[in-house]
């Protein structure tokens, strides 16, 4: 933090200095950096509680056979990926009609079978070169021995929903004009049930330079309500893990984007260096983390029906849920069209 005296004291010199000089001194108002700011808010209303109901009771439904990693539900929720992201007019970065990285079967422990990261991209306008990565795993744990399907519509269904609502309104922006100045990389990626594999093998061999990445927005469980939040003045919330381990800037840009638009109660709990649940550790942004690339884990916290055959689309909150998608867009919004890229300033210091 700054030291708040020294910001009194600046604040003081520059009034002085106001009252005696004429008004050409006052700084230049950015007005594409205000219109822009209005602008997030017509594109965050563009995800909706409806189209994240409609897209989650498919992608979490029984024909997907619980996503299993390497196994035929998770490739038919691949292919359902890329038919959204072709209808939504948003290409591969990898071009063409493939919006697949391959991950062979022998990257994995276990007998798992090759298995596949979906990736869809919109350039950026000024900055296209610096990357904002926004990830959520689209894998889950399979059917039982008795054919038993664990749909899991919030583990993760409701992360991979959530970015094709997000992906939805930064495309309807770029194409009035108003594309975000930095590229944005939609990530989903597989085998995070089995290890973190999809993430580890994309930040080992990524298709945009890591140095490039200006951060990871991983969501990954955000659409129920946990034991600590039941009560009615409490459910309005999210567990933000990691914001501001590597960048304060990150963490306030944050901050600010919720305070503004979204109005969550963001609790920091399971960002504690000794939560014992490890919390930061345990889903994909680690693996950018670990390459001192900036995340924030978004995260309703662990629920009964937590790697359940009960964690079914009936039982999601979709207002709170688009809520706090909102706050992924906002914040993703806000660090790829300000003028600088986010500081690192936490290496270290984890
Ligand atoms: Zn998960």
């Amino acid at each position: 933090m700054k030291n708040p005296l020294l910001l009194v004291g600046s604040f003081i010199i520059c009034c002085c200095g106001n009252s005696q000089n004429s008004s050409t001194d006052y700084p230049e108002v950015d007005t594409d950096a205000i219109n822009m700011e209005l602008a997030a808010v017509t594109y965050a209303e563009t995800i909706t509680t409806n189209e994240l109901k409609e897209y989650l009771y498919t992608f979490a439904g029984d024909d997907f056979e619980g996503r299993d990693t390497g196994e035929p539900g998770q490739k038919k929720a691949a292919e359902y990926l890329k038919k959204q992201y072709k209808r939504m007019g948003i290409p591969s970065p990898l071009g063409g009609d493939d919006y697949f990285q391959e991950i062979p079967a022998s990257f994995f422990r276990g007998g798992i079978k090759s298995s596949e990261n979906v990736l869809a991209f919109i350039e950026g306008t000024e900055k296209p070169d610096e990357i904002v990565v926004i990830s959520a795993h689209y894998d889950h744990v399979g059917v039982d021995g008795n054919g038993g399907v664990f749909n899991g519509a919030d583990d993760d269904g409701s992360g991979t929903v959530s970015i094709l609502e997000i992906a939805q309104g930064f495309v309807k922006a770029k194409k009035d004009g108003l594309g975000p100045k930095r590229s944005i990389l939609f990530l989903h990626v597989t085998g995070e049930e089995k290890g973190l594999y999809g993430s580890k093998y994309y930040t080992e061999n990524p298709v945009f330079p890591l140095a490039n990445t200006v951060t990871d927005l991983n969501i990954d469980m955000i659409g129920r309500i946990d034991k600590n939040h039941e009560e009615k003045d409490k459910n309005n919330y999210v567990y933000l893990i990691g914001s501001d381990r590597l960048s304060t800037e990150l963490h306030d840009i944050s901050e600010k984007m919720n305070s503004i638009h979204t109005k969550l109660d963001l609790d920091y709990t399971y960002n504690a260096e000794n939560d014992p649940n490890r919390f930061y550790f345990r889903s994909d942004h680690y693996n950018f983390a670990k390459h001192n690339i900036p995340i924030i884990f978004y995260f309703n916290g662990v629920h009964e029906d937590y790697h359940k055959q009960t964690d079914t689309a009936d039982k999601i909150e979709y207002d709170l849920m688009a809520k706090r998608a909102k706050l992924v867009f906002y914040t993703a919004w806000e660090v790829a069209n300000r003028k600088d890229r986010i500081v690192v300033d936490g290496i270290g210091k984890e």
